[in-house]
């Protein structure tokens, strides 16, 4: 489904993606896992089409779409929701809810909302109430149901974990697991290695720039040198 291959990106002159080969198949949860600064968010950007690529190539669905400006992506299957989830705290729930489908208007809408509310049922408890006034895992939750509204074939996801109490974590990684019944393909990028990992079909490692190691998640899991570096086992 998606297909980065050689990806380059800088900011100004400091290059911080130094070529990265990446696939994600139709139906997968992929992860990268990387220590802060790996350039991990660079990544999810430049597949998003937020942040210029400086050289290589990103396919999605066998069409290069390296160029394409990033609300055609949108448009074409491909969501991100971003660290720090940036929900629009002043607007209600419902509201942003509703912003997520902006590309959307049929009835739909209204049916895929009562789905996100089926999938976070606080959500439906606090539709009407702005979104500045939900705890941090319901933040969390409301930017992925967000992203769901835009009907993504290809969920881009941003560290949705961070700065989560434990027991929030695990749920928003069952969450995150669940919409493989959705039939979302999820490209999961975290901090948490192991929380990631363990959800995920396959597995990539960055560091500063580059994919040093991947595979399927469970051998991720029990190299010894993820264990050590990552896993603090
Ligand atoms: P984090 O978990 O902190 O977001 P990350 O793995 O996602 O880390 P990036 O945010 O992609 O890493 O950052 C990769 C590198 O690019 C880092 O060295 C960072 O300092 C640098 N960087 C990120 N954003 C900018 C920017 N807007 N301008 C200049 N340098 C940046």
């Amino acid at each position: 489904m998606l297909e980065i291959s050689e990806l380059r990106s800088r900011y100004g002159r400091i290059e911080v993606l130094h070529g990265i080969d990446l696939n994600v198949q139709q139906g997968e949860i992929v992860t990268v896992v990387g220590a802060n600064g790996a350039g991990k968010t660079t990544l999810l950007r430049c597949i998003s089409g937020t942040q210029p690529v400086s050289g290589g190539e990103i396919k999605f669905r066998n069409d290069a779409i390296t160029t394409v400006p990033a609300f055609k992506r949108i448009g074409r299957g491909i969501t991100q929701s971003p660290e720090g989830r940036q929900i629009f705290t002043n607007l209600t729930v419902e509201e942003n809810l509703r912003l997520g489908a902006f590309l959307f208007k049929d009835d739909r809408v209204d049916k895929d909302m009562q789905d996100a509310f089926e999938m976070f049922p606080i959500l439906r408890e606090k539709r009407n109430l702005t979104a500045g006034g939900l705890s941090g895992g319901q933040q969390q939750m409301l930017a992925i149901a967000r992203a769901l509204m835009g009907r993504p074939n290809c969920l881009l996801l941003d560290e949705p974990s961070m700065g989560l109490a434990p027991i929030l974590v695990q749920q928003i990684f069952d969450v995150v697991q669940n919409l493989k019944s959705l039939d979302v393909t999820v490209l999961l990028v975290e901090q948490n290695a192991f929380g990631a990992l363990k959800i995920a079909d396959r597995g990539y490692v960055m560091e500063t720039g580059r994919i040093t190691m991947d595979g399927p998640a469970a051998d991720l899991i029990a190299d010894p040198r993820i264990r050590e570096a990552y896993l603090g086992i």
